[in-house]
């Protein structure tokens, strides 16, 4: 398994199938269970596959290492890298915090799929 597969499916497994930045359940490995699970589309499904995100970016030094790797939602690692300036982590994770609390960081879809989540253990 290439290292950075490896990086990613042990912080899976460390954050428990959490999402680094807003908290709610990302798949790594079977996108049928998550659906089921979770009762998210086929359509959902990319947006919520957990990726291996660099807290420093490969382009700013980061390395491929497991202090510098999380999993996120492929969605939510693609947004912080969307600005031309990305947040800092810390930054970005109470940023996106803060708007999945109001309901303006996923679509409707999405909001109702993380909100069941939060009632579902582990
Ligand atoms: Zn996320």
């Amino acid at each position: 398994m290439p290292a950075i597969n490896r990086l990613r499916a042990d912080a899976f497994a460390n954050q428990k199938g959490r999402c680094y930045y807003c908290g709610s359940p990302m798949w790594l490995t079977d996108p049928d269970a998550f659906r089921t699970r979770f009762g998210c589309t086929r359509g959902q499904l990319p947006a919520l596959q957990a990726t291996a995100e660099h807290l420093v970016a490969v382009c700013d030094g980061g390395k491929t290492t497991a202090a510098n790797i999380v999993a996120a939602h492929q969605l939510c690692n693609r947004r912080r890298h969307l600005a031309k300036v990305p947040l800092a982590p810390d930054r970005y994770r109470a940023r996106v915090t803060r708007l999945v609390a109001r309901g303006k960081w996923f679509d409707k879809t999405l909001h109702a799929v993380a909100r069941q989540a939060r009632h579902i253990p582990g």
